[in-house]
C-alpha cells in the first residue's frame, strides 16, 4: 500500500507523533492551592485566597435555582450576559458594552495576551507578580519579562526600565498575588503616562474589593478614558464564587472588541451567570466580607509582628492573605510542614522563586488563631 502524501513527508522529517509548539512546550503548568495533605487528609484550606465567610446565601440560591433561577440547562446560557453585565455597569458606572465577561478573570489574561502579543513579542510583569502571567505570554508565543522587585513590590520605574520597543502587554496585579503588594493610585498612573500608547497595561484587580474605597488604584478611571488600559475582576474572591468561574474585563470598545472575538462563545455557564447576578444584588455580603478581612488581617498581622525576633517578618498586604518571609531558624518549609501537621494547608512558593516565603489566606477568627499559636509554638521551638 502507498503511503498517504502525509505520512511520507512526516516520514521523510522523522517525525512519529504531533509536535507541539516550543512555546507551548516550555510552559511550567500553573499550580492551584491545594486542599489535602499528602495522605489525602482533609486539611482547613488557606491556600487559594478564597472567601472564608463562603458565598452570599442570595447567590447560592440563584444557582441552584428555583424553577425560575439559574434556568434550563438544556439550552446555551446567553452568551454575551446581559444581566450580567448590566448589572456591572450599572454598579460600577460603566457602560455594560465597555464590559466583556470571561470563564474566571484567568481566561481573560489569557485572551488579552493573545490578543496583543505574540512571538517576537515581549510581556512585561513584576516578579513575584501572578503565576498566570508567565504563561499567559508564553501560550501566545510572546517572551516574559520579569522586572525586578524592590522588597517584593512592583516598581514603576524598575517596571519603565524594563520596557522596550518589543513590550507589548504590562500585567500588574493591585493589589498583587502572592505578595499582598500594592501600587497607590499615583504610583499607578504615572506607570501609564510613561508607557507607550501602543502598550496594553493590564490591570488585575482580583482583590480590589478588599480595598477600602478611599484606597482605590484609579485604574476603572484609566480603562473608562484611556485606550490601553484593561481592568479584569473576578467573582472569585470577595464574592465567594471561585467554584463558579466567573470574571469580566473593562476598557475601550477597541479592546474589548479584540476579546469577544477570541472568547469562548458560551464562556459563562448558566449557574454562573445566575449566581453572579445575585451576589451582585448582595453588596451587604461584600461589606462583611471586607471588614472580616481588614480585622483578622490585622489581628494575625500583629501576631506575626510578635514573632519578629524570630525571623518572621509578614510584608504589607491590601489583599486577603499575607506572605511571611521567614529569615530565622524556623524556615518557611518546616512551617508550611508543622502547619500541615496541624490541619492547615497554607501557601508554599518555592516555584515562584519564594522558598523562604509562606501565603496564607485569612480565614475565619478562630482558623487565625489558631495559625498564630501553631506558627508561635513552632518558632520558638526552632533552633
Ligand atoms: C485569584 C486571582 C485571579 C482570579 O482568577 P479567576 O480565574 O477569576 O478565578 C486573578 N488574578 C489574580 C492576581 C489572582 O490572585
Amino acid at each position: 500500500m502507498p503511503e498517504t502524501p502525509s505520512e511520507t513527508a512526516a516520514g521523510q522529517r522523522g517525525l512519529v507523533r504531533p509536535v507541539p509548539k516550543p512555546w507551548i512546550a516550555a510552559i511550567h503548568p500553573y499550580v492551584p492551592g491545594k486542599s489535602t495533605g499528602a495522605d489525602g487528609q482533609v486539611l482547613i484550606k488557606l491556600s487559594a485566597n478564597e472567601n472564608p465567610l463562603g458565598t452570599s446565601a442570595q447567590a447560592r440560591a440563584a444557582r441552584l435555582g428555583d424553577g425560575q433561577g439559574a434556568g434550563d440547562p438544556a439550552r446555551y446560557p446567553d452568551p454575551e450576559s446581559h444581566a450580567l453585565r448590566g448589572a456591572l455597569g450599572a454598579l460600577h458606572g460603566i457602560d455594560p458594552a465597555r464590559i466583556v465577561m470571561g470563564t474566571g478573570s484567568d481566561e481573560l489574561l489569557h485572551l488579552a495576551a493573545q490578543a496583543f502579543a505574540g512571538p517576537g513579542d515581549e510581556v512585561l510583569y513584576q516578579r513575584y507578580g501572578f503565576a498566570v502571567y508567565e504563561i499567559a505570554a508564553r501560550r501566545c508565543g510572546a517572551e516574559p519579562v520579569e522586572a525586578p522587585d524592590r522588597d517584593y513590590a512592583a516598581d514603576v520605574d524598575v517596571l519603565l526600565g524594563c520596557v522596550t520597543p518589543r513590550t507589548r502587554v504590562v500585567f500588574l496585579a493591585n493589589p498583587n498575588n502572592p505578595t499582598g503588594s500594592y501600587l497607590p493610585r499615583a504610583e499607578l498612573a504615572r506607570l501609564h503616562a510613561a508607557l507607550p500608547a501602543d502598550v496594553l497595561l493590564v490591570v488585575d484587580q482580583a482583590y480590589a474589593e478588599y480595598l477600602d474605597t478611599a484606597a482605590e488604584d484609579g485604574a476603572l478611571a484609566l480603562a473608562a478614558t484611556a485606550e490601553n488600559v484593561l481592568v479584569t475582576r473576578t467573582f472569585s474572591k470577595i464574592y465567594g464564587l471561585a467554584g463558579e468561574r466567573v470574571g469580566w474585563a473593562t476598557g475601550a470598545p477597541h479592546l474589548v472588541d479584540m476579546l469577544n472575538r477570541i472568547r469562548g462563545p458560551f464562556n459563562v455557564t448558566l449557574t454562573a451567570q445566575a449566581a453572579a447576578l445575585a451576589a451582585l444584588g448582595d453588596q451587604a455580603f461584600v461589606e462583611a466580607s471586607r471588614i472580616h478581612n481588614r480585622t483578622e488581617r490585622a489581628r494575625f498581622v500583629a501576631a506575626l509582628e510578635a514573632l519578629g525576633n524570630h525571623g518572621l517578618r509578614p510584608l504589607p498586604s491590601e489583599a486577603n492573605f499575607v506572605l511571611i518571609e521567614f529569615s530565622g531558624a524556623l524556615t518557611a518549609e518546616a512551617a508550611y510542614k508543622g502547619l500541615m501537621d496541624h490541619g492547615f494547608i497554607t501557601r508554599w512558593l518555592p516555584g515562584q522563586g519564594l522558598p523562604r516565603c509562606l501565603r496564607i489566606t485569612i480565614g475565619t477568627a478562630a482558623e487565625m488563631d489558631r495559625v498564630a499559636a501553631v506558627l508561635r509554638g513552632l518558632a520558638e521551638g526552632a533552633r
